[in-house]
């Protein structure tokens, strides 16, 4: 979690890259309502992941499609890309050649 927490941002203000302060380090802008975002993201893929684990795809595609609106990153694309393959897989089993690679749709 910490790791997720102390990613680096860009100040919206003056794209300074900053970690983990509250405030911007160059601008003096308040950043604490990016932090919250970022972690209400990061608490979003956590359940995405949860729910992946459980076998849940609908509802790990949802967390994880909401987590990108909420604060997108390029991980959090990868997860929702990885839990839609897997939900088109699921509901289309057929869709898979003999060697193994799916189709293109
Ligand atoms: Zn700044």
């Amino acid at each position: 979690m910490k790791g997720q927490l102390l990613a680096v941002n860009h100040c919206p203000v003056c794209q300074a890259r900053f970690r983990g302060a509250q405030v911007c380090s160059r601008c003096g802008a308040d950043l604490g309502p990016l932090m919250r975002l970022a972690v209400k993201a990061w608490q979003l893929r956590h359940g995405a992941r949860q729910a992946l684990e459980a076998g849940a795809l609908e509802r790990a595609l949802g967390l994880a499609s909401e987590a990108q609106q909420v604060h997108r990153t390029p991980g959090g694309e990868a997860l929702r890309v990885l839990i839609e393959w897997l939900s088109v897989r699921a509901t289309a089993p057929n869709v898979t050649q003999p060697n193994g690679i799916p189709r293109a749709p």
